[in-house]
């Protein structure tokens, strides 16, 4: 997702008491952000923040951090936070490549991954945020028995992330390739933007939680 530059988000962003603008100064300290010792789960990707501002909502003893690189995205998250704050969240726009120097081994409890883009091209395989490459990263940030939540509807990133999941030796604690007709599953499921509307065109969506 990528919106068209909006004017002064940058600024907006810049100004703005949900952003944490120099995370790499928390690693290892993030519940002096918060406040308090609860656990910490991230989205990274997370739009225009649909899905994390609802975790947030529902869970309120555990602390959750949006990231998303572009500001023309994030801003409109920063938009809805303004109209409710949600003190248990907080926004990243960083690359999560610069997870690892944002947050201490074993300070991460759970990671979402919600309808990342697919980079169809082989080429790019490694900008896909559940490459190896990635699964390294979170490796760094992730506690002992942390895991990932990875939701998608395009088949050939969902079947990617399972080869590449069993390829880095991480445990794949559940798949299905039509979580809207898992009753079980649904009844905590919180729909993304991405999967409301993928759905409603009649796309089955994937789920898979990995771990170590
Ligand atoms: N998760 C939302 C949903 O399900 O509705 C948004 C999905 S959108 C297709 C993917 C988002 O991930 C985009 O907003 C994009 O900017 C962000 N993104 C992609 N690669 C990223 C990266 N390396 N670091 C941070 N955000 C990234």
């Amino acid at each position: 997702m990528r919106l068209r530059n909006i004017k002064g988000a940058r600024e907006a962003i810049e100004a703005s008491p949900y952003v944490i603008l120099d995370p790499e100064n928390y690693k290892g300290r993030w519940h002096e952000v918060f406040g308090n010792d609860h656990l910490l789960r991230l989205e990274v990707g997370m739009g225009k923040g649909q899905f994390i501002m609802e975790q947030a909502r529902r869970h309120p003893e555990v602390n959750f951090i949006g990231i998303e690189m572009y500001s023309s995205v994030l801003i409109r998250a920063l938009q809805k936070m303004e109209e409710e704050e949600l003190p248990n969240l907080k926004f990243l726009r960083i690359d999560a490549r610069t997870l690892p120097e944002c947050f201490a081994q074993g300070e991460v409890d759970r990671i979402y991954l919600n309808f990342s883009d697919p980079w169809p091209k082989d080429r790019h395989a490694k900008r896909r945020l559940t490459s190896r490459q990635f699964l390294a990263r979170y490796d760094q940030v992730l506690k002992s028995d942390g895991i990932i939540e990875f939701k998608t509807d395009n088949r050939p990133l969902f079947d990617f992330s399972l080869e590449e999941a069993k390829e880095a030796n991480w445990h794949i604690d559940l798949c299905t390739y039509d979580l809207h007709h898992e009753e079980e599953l649904m009844q905590d499921n919180i729909m993304t933007e991405y999967e409301a509307r993928f759905s409603a065109q009649g796309n089955p969506i994937h789920k898979m939680i990995i771990s170590r």
